[in-house]
């Protein structure tokens, strides 16, 4: 190669290897990485053959890395609209013309979430906008602002195959799509039709490229598509899951899959333990996802936390599985509900070889006073146990910081936990 082209060829390697991009198989919009910024590309200078072959394979060894966060369900109850409408002045109430502002709730995790490569959530709840009422619990539909906000916040990767994605039926399910598409985010879960549902969704960032499939086990009994409608439901079928995951593992270097399943676990009931297990078929699709060798599985939906694992998958490595990551934020009624968290991971991948280190949960509590208002996000080990006395949910009064401390202890290996919750003295009698 000529010494000129030599140089290009390093400096499009460098670049390929420090860029984020994602988008879809034929549709490739790019995306800038969050901490873009913090990477830097090296002088190259101009190398003999010798010289660039040493550099190339050098540079081949190299680990290269992507930090991934996710985060559960961004539950848009009535009263979260109504005191987004407050902090920007508006009225306590479901107003359809805003303004709203919706950052105050995330404030608190805004730092971690723009600092992770790539950062997850789950939207729980439709964002069809105004075109529709404004409405909570059952059947929800809210502001684009809260969409927005998210953004703002530093989430890059949104799904919204949920239980509720027909709340607002076909029309509502259309708006939210078209409102993310519309974003500097990759959306999942929302599909116009079937050949949209097999374009896989692609994000490549510092060299990686992750492939993104989204399930949903249902939808909720009073919603559903008019018939003869294109739009997509992306069911949990195996079928569904074997062909799409075999045409993920293709086109990308990892796998993560998102599932919207299990049990709801709700009421103010509180034991001596408060351990959540996985129901049967939860356990069914993971025996599936694991045959399939996805190399991530996250899921969502019982609305409270459940256990993180390392499981055997059939080519002999491991898949890291995260069963339930809670309520990210939401006004449900018992404080078994108000706790989630931010899921955290290294992407690390050496030549063809993947590894996934450095996972950690982050417990996260959701505040709102005894008026539905100032609702804000907090870290569980921040949290005072005083603040419980101010908390609106029903059984704030019966629990104690050390009983919500012992509940994160009762579904996440204290080995996923930051170092505040290893030793008992830092939450006991709080
Ligand atoms: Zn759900």
């Amino acid at each position: 190669m000529k010494r000129v082209e030599k140089c290009l060829c390093i400096l499009l390697i460098v670049l390929f290897l420090f860029s984020c991009s994602s988008g879809i198989l034929s549709r490739d919009t790019p995306l800038s990485c969050p901490d873009q910024k913090d990477n830097h590309i090296e002088e190259t200078g101009i190398l003999d053959s010798a010289e660039y072959e040493k550099h190339v394979e050098k540079e081949s060894e190299k680990d290269t890395k992507v930090s991934f966060l996710a985060t559960g369900d961004n539950l848009l109850h009535s009263s979260l609209i109504c005191d987004a409408s407050v902090n920007a002045g508006g009225k306590n109430t479901l107003n359809t013309e805003g303004p709203f502002d919706f950052m105050p709730i995330y404030a608190n995790i805004a730092e971690a979430v723009a600092s992770a490569d790539l950062a997850f959530i789950n939207q729980e709840t439709p964002l069809a906008g105004n075109a529709y009422p404004y409405k909570g619990y059952p059947r929800f539909n809210g502001p684009f602002a809260a969409g927005e906000a998210l953004i703002a916040t530093g989430f890059d990767i949104v799904n919204i195959a949920t239980n509720h994605m027909l709340d607002v039926s076909e029309g509502g399910l259309e708006g939210s799509i078209t409102f993310w598409e519309n974003q500097p985010v990759t959306l999942i879960g929302g599909y116009r039709n079937r050949d949209d549902f097999d374009n896989i969704r692609l994000v490549t960032c510092n060299g990686i490229s992750i492939a993104l499939l989204a399930y949903t086990t249902f939808i909720n009994y009073s919603t559903s598509l008019p018939e003869g409608s294109a739009y997509i439901v992306p069911y949990a079928k195996e079928e569904t899951i074997r062909r799409q995951t075999a045409l993920a593992h293709k086109l990308a270097d990892v796998v993560i899959v998102s599932v919207h399943w299990g049990k709801e676990y709700k009421g103010d009931s509180w034991g001596e333990t408060n351990h959540f297990p996985i129901n049967s078929s939860q356990q069914k699709i993971t025996d599936i996802l694991l045959s399939c060798n996805v190399d991530v599985l996250i899921g969502h939906h019982p609305h409270v936390i459940q256990s993180i694992e390392k499981k055997q998958r059939a080519d002999g490595k491991e898949t890291l599985v995260i069963n339930s990551l809670g309520n990210l934020v939401s006004t449900m009624e018992c404080m078994k509900n108000m706790v989630g968290g931010l899921f955290t991971f290294d992407i690390v991948r050496n030549n063809k070889e993947i590894r996934i280190e450095n996972v950690l949960f982050i417990p996260t509590i959701t505040h709102y006073n005894k008026s539905y208002r100032k609702i804000t996000l907090h870290y569980l080990e921040n949290y005072a146990h005083e603040q419980l006395k101010d908390h609106g949910a029903l059984d704030s009064s019966k629990r104690t910081k050390e009983d919500l401390v012992k509940m994160v202890l009762d579904n996440i290996d204290t080995s996923y936990l930051p170092a505040y919750y290893q030793n008992p003295a830092n939450y006991k009698n709080s």
